[in-house]
């Protein structure tokens, strides 16, 4: 392991003096990483969510060499650009329809904060400044930065750590139904209670629509985000999807607030925006929101991040969307979701296995007790594949170019690891 790295650089969620082993990439291509030691690997992960359709891809290296031959970054404000502007005409054609308006910032945690802030921002405007909490459910995660953390599950989120600075935000239990299974009403009285008595201090329900990522790894039943969406209307409460990780057909539809025909009021956007090769991301919302805003002191929004708009990542954005609907994404998802079910059902019976789960292109083994990573990570490469699990989850959610065979080296490798690892 190289040293500098080993003893100057930070990696996520990582110890500084005792870091697990990392592994070096050289290159990449398609579906594959080609470490420093020789081996090739097929990335499992899309980069956390994000490559969706493989790396070094031809047309997406030259959309972003196309506009660093024309300029890389310019400031947004008093500027715009091409760039910017065809990515929205494009992101207006695929978003719920309601959403008109779009704010660009760097990474998906900025968009979380700017979508809180947006909201908070709309409840001054209409006179409602009480309404200054937000509410969500167990099990989310919005991202690492201050309020998209006071709405991550306190306990995964860690909110202990930190529970005499971290705003404090109204939770509910997240819902019994899963996203296959048979829908029960009673999984939104919680909710029901929490809007009933607190609906005056609650400017927005902030939630990730059916998938739960990083805080469970969770599908759940499109009724209730539809039960959601209906009682935030009834309490003027904003509804904010989080899409970060969902957007871009990972579970099956374009945005998965389709599964439950819901028009959010304010929308993030991230991570596979640019087909998962810069950091950029987006908060989009209806014009109410913008107008409402926009015609009360200060009448502007606060917020300007310094690469905003980037024009570099708005070009590539704009290739991946094109890409993606050129593509026959949704049969490729359909796809990945059919051989993840009938492959990953040989774990159903392992007896180290609490539950296997798939939706779209994702596909979720939870074990019973958290595995250890620095004994199992070293056994997905050894098969030939890059997967990343956190506590009790390990999981997959292949770029959707991923052919059948590469698939069947996933899951398989995923497999056999779970096996070595329970000897
Ligand atoms: N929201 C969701 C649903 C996410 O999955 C993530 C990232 N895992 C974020 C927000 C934060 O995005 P970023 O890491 O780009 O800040």
């Amino acid at each position: 392991m190289n040293s500098i790295d080993r003893n100057h650089i930070w990696h996520p969620y990582a110890s500084a003096t005792r870091p697990l082993e990392q592994f070096e990439v050289i290159s990449a291509q398609g579906v594959y990483l080609e470490l420093a030691n020789g081996a090739k690997i097929i990335d499992g992960m899309s980069s956390w969510w994000s490559v969706i359709h493989g790396y070094n891809h031809p047309r997406l290296n030259a959309a972003m060499h196309a506009q660093i031959e024309k300029f890389s970054h310019v400031m947004f404000g008093g500027l715009t650009h091409a760039p910017a502007i065809k990515l929205t005409e494009t992101l207006l054609r695929i978003v719920p329809q309601n959403l008109q308006h779009v704010f660009y910032s760097d990474s998906g945690s900025v968009a979380v904060e700017v979508a809180m802030k947006m909201a908070l921002q709309y409840q001054v405007a209409a006179k409602k400044p009480q309404k200054r909490h937000f509410a969500t459910i167990r099990g989310g995660y919005h991202g690492d930065t201050w309020n998209a953390m006071s709405v991550c599950d306190p306990v995964t989120g860690m909110h202990s750590l930190f529970s005499n600075s971290l705003t404090c935000q109204f939770f509910v239990s997240r819902p019994q139904s899963t996203f296959h299974g048979a829908w029960q009403e009673s999984d939104l009285n919680e909710v029901r209670e929490l809007f009933k008595s607190k609906h005056k201090s609650i400017a927005a329900f902030i939630i990730e629509p059916i998938v739960q990522g990083a805080g469970g790894m969770y599908f759940y039943h499109p009724q209730f985000l539809r039960g959601i969406a209906d009682l935030c209307k009834k309490y003027n409460i904003l509804l904010i999807a989080d899409e970060i990780a969902t957007g871009f057909g990972r579970s099956g539809t374009l945005f998965a607030c389709e599964h439950a025909a819901v028009q959010p009021d304010i929308m993030c956007i991230g991570k596979a925006l640019t087909g998962g090769y810069m950091s950029f991301a987006a908060t989009l919302c209806s014009s109410k929101i913008a107008h409402t805003i926009s015609e009360n002191p200060p009448y502007v929004f606060m917020h300007g991040p310094t690469f905003m708009a980037n024009p570099l990542a708005c070009a590539l954005a704009c290739e991946s969307i094109n890409l993606l609907l050129e593509t026959s994404w949704q049969a490729n998802v359909l796809r990945i979701e059919r051989e993840l079910q009938h492959l990953l059902q040989a774990l159903e019976t392992h007896a180290a296995v609490a539950q296997v789960r798939v939706l779209g292109a994702i596909g979720v083994v939870e074990m019973h007790e958290a595995v250890d990573m620095s004994r199992i990570q070293p056994l997905f490469v050894a098969h030939g594949v890059w997967l990343r699990p956190f506590g009790k989850l390990i999981y997959t959610m292949p770029p959707y170019c991923i052919s059948s065979e590469e698939l069947q080296t996933v899951i398989l490798g995923m497999i056999r690891s779970i096996e070595e690892y329970c000897v």
